[in-house]
């Protein structure tokens, strides 16, 4: 089994330096127990922890690495722009390349602003939604994570009722709830927040009802407000544009980070016309916003996308990974709900509420050397082999005996 000895070595030091020795989505404290809190590195779809341990990535750094881990025709264009320059006194030419191939690939887009982090570009295309309407009011669905500002992080400390007074709330995929929600901001209300399909954390997921979707777009469309589609955490995974032109419904402004540069700091707000001026009236930046190797990575990201077919590629391994883990929790006679896209799955195990199976399976797996998370959706990248399937497919299969031996026969 592994050794952790560096971990904790380390675990150690931060605790006297860093609040809680960690924070944030990545802190272990949200694992169980044998999960390394450092990693040194990966390629493809391995990575490393600080004491050498090797595993399947099925987390993908909660989703910007989607072609792998330093992809060589990402890190070439990043490490050519660095030569040049990064953060300087003005953008490189790359932010208009950039701003161009974001507008030929996303149907809905016209335009392209940049920041670094999925909570910028959700902040910001409320804030637009905002400066176009001179309307205050923001629809939310119940318990959707769409960044860690106070307006929308999930964590009360610190929060005031003043930072959520302008938002509303409702039931994804429930219309009813929405039109209630609507009814409620009355003439204030200046846009309405969804992503693609639900995927709250710690709950089983749920595909888009396409009739919800076009019923958004047309209540948008009576009233004017914005509809907002927060593609953070699906975008250029689930389709090579827009997570929602499959169901062929185009949002006005839309949020994007995470897989847009392969791991590369940087985040999006494309919108369509309707919204370019509301946009070009904010005052909104960012001493990193600009760094011109991050949209390097991008433009290096979305082209080898294509040329790739990496999104078919990560529904094959997706499907694959899916059969497989259907099939053995079949034999261990488990009863499993798997929910969500392949690309983007989520297992809990039936009736186990407080996650102690899941915690069980997630343990064993990772011992068995595929880093997986017991209560968020999973990644698949489009590095993923045969090989590194069957290894992964291995692991949770140990995974699985274990739960059973766990419940007991
Ligand atoms: N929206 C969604 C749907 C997300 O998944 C995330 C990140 N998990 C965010 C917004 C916030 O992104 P970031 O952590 O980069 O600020």
């Amino acid at each position: 089994t592994a050794e952790h000895t560096a971990d904790k070595r380390l675990r150690e030091r931060a605790r006297a330096v860093i609040p809680g020795g960690m924070y944030g989505h990545q802190s272990t404290a949200l694992l169980p127990g044998a999960y390394p809190q450092f990693m040194r590195g990966g390629r493809g779809a391995r990575i490393w922890d600080v004491d050498g341990n090797e595993y399947i990535d099925l987390m993908c750094s909660y989703g910007p690495v989607v072609l792998g881990h330093q992809h060589p025709r990402v890190e070439e264009a990043a490490a050519a722009q660095a030569a040049l320059g990064d953060c300087q006194n003005a953008p490189g030419p790359v932010m208009v390349d950039l701003a161009e191939l974001l507008v030929r690939t996303v149907r809905h887009a016209d335009w392209a602003m940049f920041a670094k982090n999925g909570t910028d570009a959700t902040t910001m295309c409320c804030t637009i939604a905002r400066a176009r309407t001179g309307r205050r009011k923001i629809l939310v669905a119940t318990g959707a994570y769409h960044g860690a500002a106070p307006w929308c992080t999930p964590r009360p400390a610190g929060v005031t009722p003043q930072d959520r007074e302008n938002l509303g709330y409702y039931t994804y995929n429930d219309m009813e709830s929405v039109r209630q929600a609507a009814a409620a901001a009355g003439d204030d209300l200046a846009g309405i927040l969804v992503s693609p399909f639900k995927h709250d954390a710690g709950y089983d997921q749920e595909l888009v009802d396409p009739g919800f979707a076009r019923g958004l777009r047309a209540l948008c469309d009576e009233t004017g407000a914005a509809l907002i589609l927060d593609d953070v955490r699906c975008g250029f995974r689930l389709h090579l544009g827009s997570s929602w032109e499959p169901v062929g419904v185009a949002p006005d402004l839309s949020a994007w980070s995470k897989a847009i540069a392969n791991g590369h700091a940087l985040a999006a707000v494309l919108g369509n016309d309707a919204f370019r001026d509301g946009a070009r009236q904010l005052f909104v930046t960012g001493s990193f916003w600009f760094s011109a190797v991050s949209m390097a990575a991008a433009i290096a990201t979305i082209t080898a996308l294509a040329e790739e077919r990496a999104v078919e590629a990560m529904e094959r391994s997706g499907a694959e990974l899916r059969d497989g883990i259907l099939a053995q929790a079949h034999s261990w006679d488990l009863p499993i709900s798997y929910t969500g896209p392949d690309v983007m799955p989520y297992l809990s195990f039936a009736g186990d509420e407080d996650h102690r199976l899941g915690d069980v399976f997630a343990e064993h797996a990772l011992r068995g050397g595929v880093y997986l998370h017991p209560r968020h959706n999973w990644f698949v990248s489009a590095a993923m082999t045969g090989d590194d399937i069957a290894r992964a497919l291995e692991a949770t299969d140990r995974a699985f005996a274990a739960v059973r031996k766990q419940i007991g026969n």
